[in-house]
């Protein structure tokens, strides 16, 4: 294969050249057709895939997370009975307890993790697919893209997820729990996160910002 030699590698412009992020192998970038992916010939890491109706897909799913994060932070995660007093408990009635128990930190830190950057994440999500349809978007899609990449290790949903389900399970033989709408809506937009987040892959993203793929359908 010429193109890994690494006199012809030298000879190619850097926009022309890519390296695998699990091997570090530096080769040539081939486009890749609407429907396909590209893969890493040497650990088969997948490199790139160019997914039919991206955007459409993508839209479709931010909107049904926007959709679902009201109930999920604010219906009723669970009902809890003890000694014959029953509670609800929401996403945000978990902060109001800590701020009320003297726990304004952790509060903040509960209700900026599993509330704020989720939502922010969400909205940078959604201006950048709206930003790929509209080309005089496209430079602000780029700076809310590059803010969303560093929310994302900010956003903790899946840890609050793991404790609600530890509490639930210390609390069984304590108290009687009963499961409430919240709770699938949080699961609901757990999922959709993690569906949103398959669909636009990065690659894709920025070449749709780029213009890459203005004449493939989205
Ligand atoms: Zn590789």
């Amino acid at each position: 294969m010429p193109d890994i030699e690494g006199h012809a590698l030298q000879d190619l412009p850097l926009d022309e050249l890519m390296a695998c992020h699990e091997c570090d192998l530096l080769m040539r970038r081939e486009p890749v057709p609407l429907g396909h992916r590209s893969v890493c010939p040497r650990c088969g890491y997948e490199l790139e895939i160019h997914r039919p109706h991206m955007v459409r897909r993508a839209l479709a799913l931010v909107l049904t997370a926007l959709f679902l994060y009201i109930p999920a932070n604010f219906l009723p995660i669970m009902h809890i009975t003890i000694l014959g007093q029953t509670s609800m408990d929401t996403v945000w009635s978990g902060v109001v307890g800590l701020y009320h128990s003297n726990m304004a930190g952790v509060a903040f830190l509960v209700f900026l993790c599993s509330m704020v950057i989720p939502l922010l994440k969400l909205l940078c999500q959604l201006f950048v697919l709206v930003s790929i349809r509209y080309k005089a978007l496209r430079e602000h899609g780029m700076l809310l893209l590059r803010g969303y990449q560093h929310l994302r290790e900010w956003g903790m949903l899946e840890v609050y997820l793991m404790g609600i389900l530890v509490s639930i399970v210390k609390l069984i033989g304590m108290a009687e729990l009963h499961v409430s709408v919240g709770l699938a809506c949080f699961v609901g937009l757990l999922l959709t996160q993690v569906w949103l987040e398959v669909t636009m892959s990065h690659h894709q993203v920025w070449g749709e910002l780029c213009g890459e793929f203005d004449d493939a359908s989205h």
